[in-house]
């Protein structure tokens, strides 16, 4: 998508330890204009297919899903906590990710109520980098019997593997952006064709 690529260009920074950061208009401050046009990319590449929920995961991911469900008929949005709460209550679906930013590992939860066999879902998520993130979704999807119709990113980090990884599996994976290579010396980064 051109215009999330130029916009990765102007005003993302890339950062030692191969992280990008785009918190001007992504993951912090949130272009909505800008998640409107991903969720139409994403409505067109996945058209065809029937979704009955999104999942994402907080934080990020939660206001690009919302944005996009308004393509999807309004959809509800499911999003995976990363931390237990008492406001969480009954049987939930619980796996545990390693977080590439972060460095360590976390608990990804989804209330048994709101991941339902039958289920047809879109997975939605800001970045893809070694794919861990949704490998932990895909397997709450899995836990509750719900089918993974799609996975629309924003950002794949392409050179670290995880989208490929994915795309052999099966996986019908849709990112808007993805990143061959990035170099935090010079601050540029390098598009797929
Ligand atoms: P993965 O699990 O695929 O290794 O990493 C994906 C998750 O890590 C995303 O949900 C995102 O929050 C975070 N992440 C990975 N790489 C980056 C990056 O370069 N920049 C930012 N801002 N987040 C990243």
């Amino acid at each position: 998508m051109k215009e999330l690529e130029e916009r990765i260009a102007r005003e993302g920074t890339v950062k030692p330890g191969n992280v990008l950061k785009v918190d001007a208009f992504l993951n912090h401050q949130c272009d909505v204009a800008l998640f409107n046009a991903m969720g139409a990319a994403w409505a067109e590449h996945f058209a065809g297919k029937t979704i009955t929920k999104i999942l994402t995961i907080e934080a990020s991911g939660i206001g690009i899903a919302c944005i996009a469900a308004q393509h999807f008929g309004d959809v509800p949005v499911v999003f995976a906590k990363k931390a237990q709460s008492i406001n969480l209550d009954g049987d939930q679906y619980v796996t545990r990710v390693f977080s590439f930013t972060k460095q360590k590992e976390f608990p990804v939860i989804v209330s048994k109520k709101f991941l339902n066999a039958g289920d047809h879902i879109l997975i939605i998520d800001d970045f893809l980098a070694n794919g861990q993130a949704l490998a932990g979704l895909i397997e709450l999807c899995e836990d509750a019997g719900a089918t993974v119709e799609g996975i629309g990113i924003a950002i794949e980090k392409g050179f670290q593997g995880g989208g490929d990884g994915l795309r052999a599996e099966g996986y019908d994976l849709d990112s808007l952006a993805i990143i061959d290579s990035m170099d935090a010396e010079t601050g540029t980064v390098a598009f797929r064709a």
